[in-house]
């Protein structure tokens, strides 16, 4: 396979920009604006006048501290309409049921229902009227159903694309790329791979059968019946049972069982789940048949997810923006020059041992995450195994040919 190329806008400035930049032109070195013009590279000849286009992004938790500013994403929406398309900026509802709130009674884990999602990315700072066009939940308004698209992975052999990103002709991946605890590396795959999927599509990337009650546990108490929105269970000689053929595998009963009985909560082989991921990304890039593109923004490189309210400081200095129609060559691009940077003071990369230029910081930094969880000593991802899935796949390689650009005055 050739080389994919990626394209890179640093987020370093030199300083001797500033005598030979008029000030009316300072604005063409932002990063923002860097930005949209990247997008605007990558998307031109995959943006046919009128086609809609999804913008996934992740629109953050209530707490939480570096998902993606919403200038990037709003001027990248409006680049998209420069160039004739019709964008929506969108994630999809996340695994389960049930919210947790804070103590002043905001959402804190929001992202299960689509009105305390939609309350979190307002105050994240996504709403219409910031971004300039639609602002969705794509599996809204409960995340039960899904486009059904065949896949041949190892692991996985359907996907359930979140139905509005299903329906878009074209799919922007825009990812905000750190560490990530499960899958060491959050990126365009990541973002792709579980977000672009349905409550369904999300259970089968962390899970590899269907969930069971364990009758042991069950006293009967029927609070999970009304819980579940396909009626899918039911009570008989005081205990519940699933009717699997009416499960659609939302997770919603879960966390509703006082006597914890439905057997979902452990975490299934870490490094399967990162094939999982990877298997998924390539169905839903097969599904968009060409007309899908990634831009992962390297900036606040912090340790752990979007999702996670505390995730210290970043472990190396800002990168910049990636671009590529390879979801692969974007994340591998962005893996290597993280590991090549030096790490800073004080962050995890410290407490990890990995400060050098040149040394491996994803998935030391992700054992340590994991190192500190009770009972979870043994969890060590490897994002080289989500890489080679999505490669072995066909989403994509691991070769790239890194070209740097610049759209400043
Ligand atoms: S909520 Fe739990 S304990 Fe109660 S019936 Fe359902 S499975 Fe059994
Ligand atoms: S039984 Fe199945 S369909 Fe019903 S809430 Fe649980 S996971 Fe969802």
């Amino acid at each position: 396979m050739s080389r994919s190329k990626v394209y890179f806008v640093s987020a370093n400035v030199p300083i001797d920009y500033i005598p030979r930049v008029p000030p009316t032109k300072w604005y063409t070195h932002s990063l923002v604006y860097q930005t949209k013009e990247l997008a605007g590279k990558i998307l031109e000849d995959v943006i046919s006048p009128g086609d809609t286009v999804a913008i996934k992004v992740h629109f953050g938790e209530l707490y939480t501290q570096c998902y993606i500013r919403p200038i990037y994403v709003r001027k990248v929406a409006d680049k998209i309409k420069e160039i004739g398309g019709k964008p929506f900026v969108c994630d999809t509802l996340f695994s389960g049921g049930k919210v947790l709130y804070d103590e002043h009674g905001e959402a804190s884990w929001s992202r299960r229902s689509l009105e305390e999602g939609l309350k979190t990315a307002a105050m994240n700072g996504f709403t219409s009227e910031t971004m300039g066009c639609p602002v969705i939940f794509a599996d809204a308004p409960k995340g039960l159903k899904s486009v059904e698209f065949d896949v041949k992975g190892k692991f996985i052999k359907k996907i359930y694309i979140a139905p509005a990103i299903a329906e878009a002709d074209v799919l922007l991946s825009l990812a905000h790329f750190k560490c990530h605890d499960v899958m060491s590396v959050g990126g365009a795959l990541k973002n792709v791979g579980v977000g672009c999927q349905s409550k369904q599509g999300k259970w089968w990337i962390h899970h590899n059968a269907k969930l069971e009650i364990d009758r042991e546990k069950c006293d009967g108490c029927g609070k999970c019946v009304p819980i579940c929105p396909t009626k899918a269970i039911v009570l008989s000689n005081n205990k519940a049972r699933i009717l699997t053929e009416k499960c659609i595998d939302c997770a919603f009963c879960v966390d509703y069982c006082p006597q914890k009985a439905f057997t979902s909560r452990s975490f299934p082989d870490i490094l399967e789940q990162q094939a999982r991921v990877g298997e998924a990304a390539a169905g839903v890039i097969k599904y968009f048949q060409g007309k899908c593109v990634f831009i992962n923004l390297a900036i606040d490189i912090v340790p752990l997810c979007d999702c996670d309210p505390f995730v210290g400081i970043p472990v190396v200095p800002d990168l910049g923006a990636f671009a590529s129609k390879d979801p692969v060559a974007v994340d591998r691009a962005c893996i290597d020059m993280v590991n090549d940077s030096p790490g800073i003071p004080s962050s995890m990369a410290e407490m990890s041992g990995v400060m050098e230029r040149g040394s491996e910081k994803f998935n030391a930094i992700a054992r340590l995450r994991w190192k500190a969880t009770p009972g979870a000593m043994h969890v060590a991802p490897d994002w080289k195994i989500m890489l080679n899935a999505a490669e072995e796949a066909g989403a994509g390689t691991q070769r790239y040919e890194l070209i740097e650009v610049n759209f400043g005055y």
